[in-house]
């Protein structure tokens, strides 16, 4: 399944895997035997998503309706790269419980050839996906990791690429029936399909699709999806069919005269990406230690966000916050630290797409201390965001770091960047002080 990795210069011919966004597939072409030669799809498709993403802001930029904001699609786009980073490591290591009961425990045999396979599939996987997607927000230990995707004030494409770096770990289990008549290659490959369809969905510029709404998940049910108005809450969990909203109660209309308000109901006030990430966890585990009994301490584990004891698993709406209003957390940054940062960011992301590369996998030690080093920037760079205080010292620590033990593994143009970047940070560091 990783098989793509190898070849990750045809990622310019990528624009004709452009109709998988919309789930446009050829089932003939796209059927496998074994899981292993099931394609990278979601590598073949990010050039295809980083152009639609580029066309969104054009057309939001043409229309005049609000102005682009780095500190959030850079976040969005951090959290992406350390997913990503994780989907390297871990080179679908998720599946393997899938395959194992498929080859051991399956009770009726689906002929891997078949088209019909392919179409049972991708209605199955979806199905699964609904109800991974309601567990997700109702039950509070994986709504601490699927919180991230809701943690954008911002409502955009690159929106849909912030995931919490666990978030498949936290949703193989609820596919694993499948695995009982699915072949492994049928659903490493739909779970793919159904993840990307989701992504062409976090958009504001398109409005209504017509009849498409009745049956797909579209921008229109997604922005309800994301909003944190009382009547946005615990709805449109579907992920291509909304149908399944609709037969499960979930389903709720987005409203023409009530502006939606994207984000956590109480939206936490950072933009960097590792505390997004862990804040909630570590929340939870406070709110668990702070009940009165053992057995409240673990319910809060297993019942919804807003439960409190004597209140029923998904709390009562009366006791919910309604946010009708909100000033976006936007800290104001100088040109230059925007520079700096689109910069330093620009840099992750090129080392970032040579992991793909086949030279990383062959020198893990260069492959790891180049995913600490971007894991550190994305880090700093948040901080920088924050206008954290110690942002300055921590960047300067991993320039010099860069210099002093990675600087052989890129061109000397990089080198002299992280060079400049030191002497910067030592000039506003002194500069600092000597205010102090
Ligand atoms: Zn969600
Ligand atoms: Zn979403």
């Amino acid at each position: 399944m990783n098989n793509t990795y190898e070849n990750y210069a045809g990622l310019l011919g990528g624009l004709k895997h452009a109709g998988m966004l919309f789930y446009i597939i050829n089932p003939y072409e796209n059927v496998f035997e074994k899981y292993e030669d099931v394609p990278d799809y979601q590598l073949q498709v990010w050039f295809s998503f980083f152009v639609l993403i580029a066309l969104e802001n054009a057309i939001i930029y043409a229309k005049k309706e609000k102005s682009f904001r780095l500190n959030d699609h850079v976040t969005s786009l951090s959290h992406w790269i350390l997913q990503e980073t994780g989907r390297i490591i871990f080179r679908g290591a998720e599946y393997y419980a899938y395959i194992s009961i498929y080859q051991n425990l399956r009770i009726w045999n689906l002929s891997w050839n078949s088209v019909w396979t392919w179409y049972v599939t991708a209605i199955a996987v979806d199905f699964c996906y609904y109800w991974v997607h309601r567990a997700n927000h109702e039950v509070l230990f994986l709504w601490a990791h699927h919180q991230v995707h809701h943690s954008s004030e911002e409502f955009n494409l690159v929106v849909g690429l912030r995931q919490s770096v666990l978030q498949h770990w936290c949703s193989f289990l609820f596919y694993l029936p499948l695995a009982f008549f699915i072949p492994p290659s049928h659903f490493v490959a739909h779970h793919q399909f159904n993840l990307i369809y989701q992504l062409w969905i976090h958009t504001t510029v398109i409005h209504d699709l017509g009849p498409f709404e009745w049956i797909f998940n579209t921008p229109k049910h997604h922005r309800v999806h994301h909003g944190c108005n009382l009547y946005c809450l615990d709805t449109n969990y579907g992920g291509v069919l909304i149908l399944w909203d609709r037969l499960f109660g979930t389903f709720a209309e987005e409203r023409k005269n009530e502006e939606i308000i994207y984000g956590l109901v109480v939206n936490p006030q950072s933009y960097n990406p590792l505390f997004l990430q862990v804040f909630y966890v570590a929340s939870m585990i406070g709110r668990s230690l702070g009940m009165g009994n053992s057995r409240d301490k673990l319910a809060v584990y297993w019942k919804g966000p807003s439960w409190q004891p004597g209140l029923p698993r998904l709390g009562l709406d009366e006791f919910k916050v309604n946010v009708t209003s909100r000033i976006k957390y936007n800290p104001r940054m100088s040109n230059w630290q925007n520079f700096y940062i689109v910069l330093h960011f620009s840099l992750v992301l090129y080392t970032h797409v040579q992991l793909y590369v086949e030279k990383f996998e062959t020198q893990h030690i260069l492959s790891g201390a180049t995913i600490i080093n971007n894991a550190c920037a994305l880090i700093i760079i948040g901080l920088l965001f924050d206008r954290s205080k110690f942002a300055n010292i921590l960047e300067l620590i991993r320039c010099c770091s860069y210099l002093y033990f990675l600087k052989n593994i890129q061109n000397s143009l990089v080198t002299y960047t992280y060079a400049a970047s030191c002497c910067l940070w030592i000039y506003d560091i002194f500069k600092f002080l000597a205010v102090w």
